[in-house]
Protein backbone atom coordinates (compact mmCIF):
# COMPACT_ATOMS: atom_id res chain seq x y z
CA UNK A 1 0.00 0.00 0.00
CA UNK A 2 1.62 3.34 -0.96
CA UNK A 3 0.47 6.75 -0.76
CA UNK A 4 1.46 10.58 -1.60
CA UNK A 5 3.79 12.25 0.67
CA UNK A 6 3.71 15.81 0.86
CA UNK A 7 6.49 15.86 2.81
CA UNK A 8 9.02 14.11 0.12
CA UNK A 9 6.80 14.97 -2.46
CA UNK A 10 6.51 11.45 -3.31
CA UNK A 11 5.14 7.73 -3.22
CA UNK A 12 5.28 6.08 -0.02
CA UNK A 13 5.46 2.59 0.76
CA UNK A 14 3.53 2.01 4.16
CA UNK A 15 5.37 -0.68 6.25
CA UNK A 16 3.74 -4.39 5.98
CA UNK A 17 0.66 -5.21 7.95
CA UNK A 18 -0.42 -5.11 10.91
CA UNK A 19 1.78 -1.66 11.05
CA UNK A 20 0.51 -0.17 13.19
CA UNK A 21 -0.49 3.08 11.14
CA UNK A 22 -1.64 5.80 13.56
CA UNK A 23 -3.13 8.41 11.79
CA UNK A 24 -3.86 11.90 13.10
CA UNK A 25 -6.42 14.28 10.78
CA UNK A 26 -6.80 17.85 11.79
CA UNK A 27 -10.40 18.63 12.57
CA UNK A 28 -12.49 21.69 12.78
CA UNK A 29 -12.54 24.73 14.44
CA UNK A 30 -16.01 24.45 16.09
CA UNK A 31 -17.66 28.16 15.81
CA UNK A 32 -21.30 26.78 13.38
CA UNK A 33 -22.56 24.22 11.55
CA UNK A 34 -19.41 22.39 9.55
CA UNK A 35 -19.06 23.20 5.64
CA UNK A 36 -19.21 20.21 3.40
CA UNK A 37 -15.54 20.37 2.65
CA UNK A 38 -14.70 19.96 6.02
CA UNK A 39 -16.52 16.22 5.57
CA UNK A 40 -13.80 15.68 3.09
CA UNK A 41 -10.86 15.01 5.18
CA UNK A 42 -13.07 13.08 8.03
CA UNK A 43 -14.32 11.17 5.00
CA UNK A 44 -10.71 10.37 3.55
CA UNK A 45 -9.64 9.57 7.38
CA UNK A 46 -12.68 7.30 8.03
CA UNK A 47 -12.29 5.19 4.91
CA UNK A 48 -8.72 4.50 5.13
CA UNK A 49 -8.76 3.19 8.49
CA UNK A 50 -11.47 0.82 7.18
CA UNK A 51 -9.50 -0.08 4.26
CA UNK A 52 -6.25 -0.68 5.92
CA UNK A 53 -7.95 -2.32 8.96
CA UNK A 54 -9.66 -4.96 5.75
CA UNK A 55 -5.89 -5.62 4.85
CA UNK A 56 -5.04 -6.30 8.22
CA UNK A 57 -3.89 -3.32 10.08
CA UNK A 58 -3.96 -1.83 13.32
CA UNK A 59 -5.12 1.93 11.92
CA UNK A 60 -6.29 4.49 14.50
CA UNK A 61 -7.46 7.68 13.69
CA UNK A 62 -7.17 10.73 15.55
CA UNK A 63 -8.93 13.94 14.68
CA UNK A 64 -8.96 16.85 16.55
CA UNK A 65 -11.49 19.66 17.97
CA UNK A 66 -9.93 22.77 17.78
CA UNK A 67 -12.39 24.50 20.55
CA UNK A 68 -10.19 27.62 21.43
CA UNK A 69 -9.57 30.02 18.71
CA UNK A 70 -10.73 33.86 17.57
CA UNK A 71 -13.38 32.58 14.97
CA UNK A 72 -15.34 31.08 17.86
CA UNK A 73 -14.65 34.37 20.17
CA UNK A 74 -15.88 36.84 17.25
CA UNK A 75 -18.64 34.63 16.77
CA UNK A 76 -20.08 34.26 20.38
CA UNK A 77 -18.99 36.99 22.34
CA UNK A 78 -19.18 36.70 26.24
CA UNK A 79 -20.39 32.77 25.49
CA UNK A 80 -17.90 31.14 23.22
CA UNK A 81 -17.15 28.31 25.04
CA UNK A 82 -21.10 27.66 24.82
CA UNK A 83 -20.95 27.97 20.93
CA UNK A 84 -17.74 25.41 20.65
CA UNK A 85 -19.65 22.76 22.98
CA UNK A 86 -22.79 23.46 20.48
CA UNK A 87 -20.69 23.28 17.65
CA UNK A 88 -18.51 20.39 18.92
CA UNK A 89 -21.68 18.45 19.17
CA UNK A 90 -23.33 19.70 15.69
CA UNK A 91 -19.64 18.40 13.93
CA UNK A 92 -20.46 14.97 15.84
CA UNK A 93 -24.11 14.74 14.60
CA UNK A 94 -23.40 15.94 10.99
CA UNK A 95 -20.14 13.82 10.53
CA UNK A 96 -21.86 10.77 12.31
CA UNK A 97 -24.84 11.06 9.85
CA UNK A 98 -22.45 9.96 7.15
CA UNK A 99 -22.69 6.53 8.74
CA UNK A 100 -19.00 6.04 8.64
CA UNK A 101 -18.58 5.28 11.94
CA UNK A 102 -16.18 7.53 14.62
CA UNK A 103 -13.09 8.54 14.93
CA UNK A 104 -10.72 6.42 17.82
CA UNK A 105 -10.10 9.72 19.40
CA UNK A 106 -11.88 13.55 19.41
CA UNK A 107 -9.44 15.49 21.21
CA UNK A 108 -10.26 19.04 22.01
CA UNK A 109 -7.99 21.79 22.96
CA UNK A 110 -9.21 23.11 26.35
CA UNK A 111 -9.15 19.10 27.24
CA UNK A 112 -5.38 19.22 26.92
CA UNK A 113 -4.14 23.19 28.02
CA UNK A 114 -2.11 21.45 30.68
CA UNK A 115 0.05 19.54 28.61
CA UNK A 116 -0.03 22.52 26.03
CA UNK A 117 1.65 24.51 28.63
CA UNK A 118 4.43 21.60 29.38
CA UNK A 119 5.19 21.26 25.80
CA UNK A 120 5.91 25.28 25.15
CA UNK A 121 8.04 25.77 28.29
CA UNK A 122 10.15 22.85 27.06
CA UNK A 123 10.80 25.34 23.46
CA UNK A 124 11.68 27.93 26.07
CA UNK A 125 14.31 25.99 28.19
CA UNK A 126 15.48 24.33 24.78
CA UNK A 127 15.86 27.86 23.55
CA UNK A 128 13.55 27.63 20.61
CA UNK A 129 10.50 29.80 21.83
CA UNK A 130 10.91 32.82 23.93
CA UNK A 131 7.93 35.11 26.30
CA UNK A 132 7.41 38.34 25.22
CA UNK A 133 4.91 40.55 27.29
CA UNK A 134 2.15 37.53 28.32
CA UNK A 135 2.72 35.74 24.94
CA UNK A 136 5.11 32.88 24.01
CA UNK A 137 6.76 33.07 20.14
CA UNK A 138 8.37 29.82 18.50
CA UNK A 139 11.70 31.55 17.60
CA UNK A 140 11.93 30.14 13.53
CA UNK A 141 15.50 31.47 13.62
CA UNK A 142 16.31 28.42 15.89
CA UNK A 143 15.08 25.75 13.69
CA UNK A 144 17.06 25.46 10.23
CA UNK A 145 14.70 23.17 8.64
CA UNK A 146 12.38 25.82 9.07
CA UNK A 147 10.08 25.52 5.56
CA UNK A 148 10.89 21.62 4.03
CA UNK A 149 6.95 21.12 3.95
CA UNK A 150 5.75 23.67 2.40
CA UNK A 151 8.69 23.99 0.08
CA UNK A 152 9.58 27.92 1.25
CA UNK A 153 12.64 29.39 1.60
CA UNK A 154 12.98 30.52 5.71
CA UNK A 155 14.06 33.59 4.81
CA UNK A 156 10.66 34.42 2.73
CA UNK A 157 8.19 32.80 5.27
CA UNK A 158 5.02 35.73 6.05
CA UNK A 159 2.80 33.70 8.74
CA UNK A 160 -0.21 35.90 8.12
CA UNK A 161 -0.19 36.52 11.46
CA UNK A 162 -0.74 40.02 12.46
CA UNK A 163 2.34 41.89 12.71
CA UNK A 164 3.46 42.49 16.20
CA UNK A 165 5.75 44.59 17.85
CA UNK A 166 6.40 41.56 20.54
CA UNK A 167 7.92 38.99 18.22
CA UNK A 168 11.63 39.36 17.54
CA UNK A 169 11.22 38.45 13.67
CA UNK A 170 8.20 39.22 11.96
CA UNK A 171 9.02 34.84 10.94
CA UNK A 172 8.01 33.87 14.54
CA UNK A 173 4.66 32.34 15.42
CA UNK A 174 2.42 32.33 18.65
CA UNK A 175 2.51 29.36 21.01
CA UNK A 176 0.41 31.15 23.57
CA UNK A 177 -1.10 34.76 23.50
CA UNK A 178 -1.77 36.74 26.68
CA UNK A 179 -5.84 37.49 26.96
CA UNK A 180 -7.24 40.27 25.93
CA UNK A 181 -10.43 40.35 28.03
CA UNK A 182 -12.45 43.12 25.79
CA UNK A 183 -12.52 40.12 23.14
CA UNK A 184 -12.09 37.28 24.61
CA UNK A 185 -14.01 35.42 27.20
CA UNK A 186 -11.82 31.88 28.31
CA UNK A 187 -8.22 32.13 29.87
CA UNK A 188 -6.23 29.55 31.29
CA UNK A 189 -3.11 30.00 33.80
CA UNK A 190 0.37 29.49 32.57
CA UNK A 191 3.66 30.83 33.87
CA UNK A 192 3.30 33.68 31.28
CA UNK A 193 0.12 34.55 33.05
CA UNK A 194 -3.56 34.26 32.24
CA UNK A 195 -4.09 33.58 28.33
CA UNK A 196 -4.72 31.03 25.90
CA UNK A 197 -2.75 28.35 23.66
CA UNK A 198 -2.47 29.46 19.97
CA UNK A 199 -3.78 26.93 17.42
CA UNK A 200 -0.92 25.08 15.80
CA UNK A 201 0.72 23.84 18.66
CA UNK A 202 -2.67 21.89 19.69
CA UNK A 203 -2.14 19.20 17.10
CA UNK A 204 1.63 18.84 18.03
CA UNK A 205 0.50 18.31 21.86
CA UNK A 206 -2.37 15.89 20.92
CA UNK A 207 -1.20 13.89 18.67
CA UNK A 208 2.01 13.33 20.95
CA UNK A 209 -0.57 13.19 24.20
CA UNK A 210 -1.92 10.23 22.50
CA UNK A 211 0.57 8.15 20.07
CA UNK A 212 4.08 9.43 21.45
CA UNK A 213 6.73 11.41 19.69
CA UNK A 214 6.41 9.47 16.46
CA UNK A 215 3.48 8.30 14.34
CA UNK A 216 2.60 7.01 10.74
CA UNK A 217 0.41 9.59 8.82
CA UNK A 218 -1.10 13.33 9.57
CA UNK A 219 -3.75 14.28 7.35
CA UNK A 220 -5.88 17.24 6.63
CA UNK A 221 -6.80 19.42 4.14
CA UNK A 222 -4.26 21.35 1.07
CA UNK A 223 -5.19 24.16 2.83
CA UNK A 224 -3.19 23.42 6.42
CA UNK A 225 0.55 22.74 4.74
CA UNK A 226 1.26 26.25 5.50
CA UNK A 227 1.16 27.61 8.19
CA UNK A 228 -0.40 25.04 10.58
CA UNK A 229 1.46 21.93 9.53
CA UNK A 230 4.40 23.88 8.86
CA UNK A 231 4.66 25.15 12.41
CA UNK A 232 3.96 21.99 14.07
CA UNK A 233 6.38 19.76 12.48
CA UNK A 234 8.94 22.74 13.57
CA UNK A 235 7.07 22.53 17.15
CA UNK A 236 8.08 18.79 17.34
CA UNK A 237 11.05 18.22 15.60
CA UNK A 238 12.99 21.36 17.46
CA UNK A 239 12.03 19.03 20.38
CA UNK A 240 13.85 16.07 18.63
CA UNK A 241 10.91 13.88 18.22
CA UNK A 242 9.89 12.46 14.67
CA UNK A 243 6.45 13.60 14.57
CA UNK A 244 4.51 12.52 11.73
CA UNK A 245 6.30 9.99 8.63
CA UNK A 246 4.07 10.89 5.92
CA UNK A 247 2.36 14.22 5.40
CA UNK A 248 -1.23 13.06 3.37
CA UNK A 249 -3.32 16.74 2.09
CA UNK A 250 -6.91 15.79 0.49
CA UNK A 251 -7.60 18.48 -2.19
CA UNK A 252 -10.05 21.16 -1.70
CA UNK A 253 -13.48 21.11 -1.99
CA UNK A 254 -14.66 23.77 -4.81
CA UNK A 255 -18.37 25.50 -5.24
CA UNK A 256 -18.66 25.20 -9.30
CA UNK A 257 -21.32 25.98 -11.72
CA UNK A 258 -24.44 27.91 -12.31
CA UNK A 259 -24.59 30.79 -9.45
CA UNK A 260 -28.58 30.19 -9.45
CA UNK A 261 -28.70 26.58 -9.15
CA UNK A 262 -31.60 25.68 -6.62
CA UNK A 263 -29.59 23.13 -4.80
CA UNK A 264 -26.29 22.72 -4.60
CA UNK A 265 -25.88 26.79 -4.47
CA UNK A 266 -27.59 26.59 -1.08
CA UNK A 267 -25.75 23.84 0.27
CA UNK A 268 -22.80 24.92 2.32
CA UNK A 269 -22.87 22.60 5.40
CA UNK A 270 -22.94 19.13 5.52
CA UNK A 271 -26.25 18.58 7.63
CA UNK A 272 -27.93 20.86 4.53
CA UNK A 273 -25.58 18.20 2.34
CA UNK A 274 -27.20 15.16 3.62
CA UNK A 275 -31.01 16.48 3.68
CA UNK A 276 -30.51 17.59 -0.53
CA UNK A 277 -29.01 14.36 -1.69
CA UNK A 278 -28.66 11.90 1.12
CA UNK A 279 -25.78 10.31 2.64
CA UNK A 280 -25.13 7.75 -0.14
CA UNK A 281 -25.22 10.45 -2.87
CA UNK A 282 -22.38 12.53 -1.12
CA UNK A 283 -20.06 9.29 -0.24
CA UNK A 284 -20.70 8.71 -4.10
CA UNK A 285 -19.61 12.25 -4.78
CA UNK A 286 -16.42 12.26 -3.09
CA UNK A 287 -15.34 8.33 -4.40
CA UNK A 288 -15.18 10.18 -7.94
CA UNK A 289 -12.18 11.96 -7.11
CA UNK A 290 -8.56 11.01 -6.10
CA UNK A 291 -8.37 12.05 -2.42
CA UNK A 292 -5.81 14.80 -2.84
CA UNK A 293 -7.30 16.33 -6.16
CA UNK A 294 -10.12 19.34 -5.92
CA UNK A 295 -13.29 18.16 -6.50
CA UNK A 296 -15.91 20.23 -7.58
CA UNK A 297 -19.56 20.32 -5.63
CA UNK A 298 -22.51 21.40 -8.16
CA UNK A 299 -25.62 20.80 -9.16
CA UNK A 300 -24.35 18.63 -11.85
CA UNK A 301 -21.66 17.05 -10.53
CA UNK A 302 -24.27 16.07 -7.43
CA UNK A 303 -26.72 14.94 -10.41
CA UNK A 304 -24.04 12.42 -11.72
CA UNK A 305 -22.93 10.96 -8.13
CA UNK A 306 -27.05 10.48 -7.20
CA UNK A 307 -27.39 8.69 -10.79
CA UNK A 308 -24.15 6.33 -10.18
CA UNK A 309 -25.92 5.48 -6.64
CA UNK A 310 -29.01 4.85 -8.31
CA UNK A 311 -27.53 2.37 -11.05
CA UNK A 312 -25.66 0.66 -8.26
CA UNK A 313 -29.07 0.41 -6.85
CA UNK A 314 -30.44 -1.02 -9.67
CA UNK A 315 -27.80 -4.00 -9.58
CA UNK A 316 -30.03 -6.69 -9.54
CA UNK A 317 -31.55 -6.27 -12.77
CA UNK A 318 -28.60 -7.89 -14.21
CA UNK A 319 -28.65 -11.46 -13.52
CA UNK A 320 -26.03 -12.79 -11.14
CA UNK A 321 -23.30 -14.24 -12.87
CA UNK A 322 -19.94 -15.91 -10.94
CA UNK A 323 -16.81 -13.34 -10.98
CA UNK A 324 -13.20 -14.81 -11.84
CA UNK A 325 -11.10 -14.79 -8.88
CA UNK A 326 -8.97 -12.17 -10.16
CA UNK A 327 -11.53 -9.83 -9.75
CA UNK A 328 -11.56 -8.34 -5.99
CA UNK A 329 -7.52 -8.00 -7.01
CA UNK A 330 -8.35 -5.17 -9.22
CA UNK A 331 -10.04 -3.28 -6.81
CA UNK A 332 -7.48 -4.16 -4.52
CA UNK A 333 -4.52 -2.88 -6.46
CA UNK A 334 -6.53 0.47 -7.43
CA UNK A 335 -6.80 1.31 -3.55
CA UNK A 336 -3.22 0.20 -2.57
CA UNK A 337 -1.81 2.39 -5.33
CA UNK A 338 -2.44 5.79 -3.71
CA UNK A 339 -6.23 5.03 -2.28
CA UNK A 340 -7.75 5.24 -6.22
CA UNK A 341 -10.65 5.61 -4.95
CA UNK A 342 -12.22 6.64 -8.85
CA UNK A 343 -10.43 3.45 -10.24
CA UNK A 344 -11.98 1.09 -7.40
CA UNK A 345 -15.68 3.43 -8.62
CA UNK A 346 -15.24 2.00 -12.03
CA UNK A 347 -14.05 -1.32 -11.27
CA UNK A 348 -17.45 -1.51 -9.45
CA UNK A 349 -19.30 -0.06 -12.03
CA UNK A 350 -17.99 -3.19 -13.92
CA UNK A 351 -19.20 -5.61 -11.10
CA UNK A 352 -22.71 -3.97 -11.43
CA UNK A 353 -23.34 -4.57 -15.46
CA UNK A 354 -21.55 -8.33 -14.71
CA UNK A 355 -23.82 -9.07 -12.54
CA UNK A 356 -21.47 -9.61 -9.65
CA UNK A 357 -23.60 -8.87 -6.78
CA UNK A 358 -21.53 -9.94 -3.65
CA UNK A 359 -18.25 -8.62 -4.81
CA UNK A 360 -20.18 -5.68 -5.62
CA UNK A 361 -21.87 -4.79 -2.19
CA UNK A 362 -18.02 -6.23 -0.52
CA UNK A 363 -16.82 -3.27 -2.40
CA UNK A 364 -19.44 -0.50 -1.61
CA UNK A 365 -18.88 -1.83 2.30
CA UNK A 366 -15.17 -0.50 2.15
CA UNK A 367 -16.43 3.02 1.56
CA UNK A 368 -20.02 2.40 4.10
CA UNK A 369 -22.14 1.87 1.67
CA UNK A 370 -24.48 -0.90 1.16
CA UNK A 371 -27.08 -2.57 -1.17
CA UNK A 372 -29.03 -4.30 1.46
CA UNK A 373 -31.36 -6.23 -0.73
CA UNK A 374 -28.39 -7.81 -2.11
CA UNK A 375 -26.56 -9.16 1.01
CA UNK A 376 -29.81 -10.91 2.29
CA UNK A 377 -32.50 -10.81 0.66
CA UNK A 378 -31.54 -10.93 -2.85
CA UNK A 379 -28.84 -13.91 -2.00
CA UNK A 380 -31.67 -15.78 -0.29
CA UNK A 381 -33.94 -15.03 -4.12
CA UNK A 382 -30.86 -15.91 -5.96
CA UNK A 383 -31.31 -19.46 -4.62
CA UNK A 384 -35.17 -19.84 -4.92
CA UNK A 385 -34.62 -18.52 -8.59
CA UNK A 386 -31.80 -21.41 -8.70
CA UNK A 387 -34.10 -23.83 -7.15
CA UNK A 388 -37.27 -22.97 -9.61
CA UNK A 389 -35.46 -23.60 -12.54
CA UNK A 390 -34.38 -26.69 -11.50
CA UNK A 391 -38.34 -27.46 -10.36
CA UNK A 392 -39.15 -25.78 -13.98
CA UNK A 393 -36.90 -28.14 -15.71
CA UNK A 394 -38.13 -31.12 -14.02
CA UNK A 395 -41.31 -29.80 -15.07
CA UNK A 396 -42.61 -29.57 -11.53
CA UNK A 397 -45.04 -26.69 -12.08
CA UNK A 398 -46.60 -26.77 -8.84
CA UNK A 399 -43.00 -26.69 -6.80
CA UNK A 400 -41.97 -23.93 -9.77
CA UNK A 401 -45.56 -21.84 -8.63
CA UNK A 402 -44.34 -22.00 -5.21
CA UNK A 403 -40.77 -20.90 -5.25
CA UNK A 404 -42.62 -17.60 -7.48
CA UNK A 405 -44.58 -17.08 -4.50
CA UNK A 406 -41.57 -17.48 -2.29
CA UNK A 407 -39.40 -15.34 -4.15
CA UNK A 408 -42.34 -12.28 -4.40
CA UNK A 409 -42.26 -12.61 -1.03
CA UNK A 410 -38.41 -11.45 -0.84
CA UNK A 411 -38.67 -8.46 -3.19
CA UNK A 412 -38.62 -9.65 -6.04
CA UNK A 413 -40.14 -11.36 -9.15
CA UNK A 414 -39.05 -13.66 -11.64
CA UNK A 415 -38.34 -13.17 -15.34
CA UNK A 416 -38.28 -16.11 -17.85
CA UNK A 417 -36.66 -15.30 -21.34
CA UNK A 418 -34.82 -17.56 -23.76
CA UNK A 419 -31.25 -17.34 -22.25
CA UNK A 420 -32.87 -18.17 -18.68
CA UNK A 421 -34.55 -16.27 -15.60
CA UNK A 422 -33.41 -13.05 -13.93
CA UNK A 423 -34.77 -11.58 -10.77
CA UNK A 424 -36.13 -7.75 -10.86
CA UNK A 425 -37.16 -6.03 -8.31
CA UNK A 426 -40.67 -5.75 -8.01
ZN1 LIG B 1 -3.99 20.57 13.24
Amino acid sequence: MRLYDTLSRSLVELPPPPGPIRMYFCGPTVYARAHIGNARPFVVGMWLRSWLRSRGYDAQLVHNITDINDKIYDAAPGASAQLAADATGWYLEDTGGLGLGMPDHLPKATDSVPQIVAFIEELITRGNAYESGGDVYFSVDSYPEYGQLSRQRPDQVEQGEEPSSLKRDPRDFALWKTNKPATEDTSWDSPWGRGRPGWHIECSVMAEEIYGPAFEIHGGGLDLVFPHHENEVAQSRALGHPFASIWTHNGMLQFTGDKMSKSAGNVTTIREAIDTWGREVILVFFLTASWRKPIDFSDETMLQAASQWAGFQGAFRVARAEPGPAEWTRFEQALEDDFNTPEALAVMHDWRSSGYWALLDKGLRTFGLELPTMAGTGIEAERLRDERDAARRAKDWARADELRDAIRGLGYDVVDESSGSRLVPL
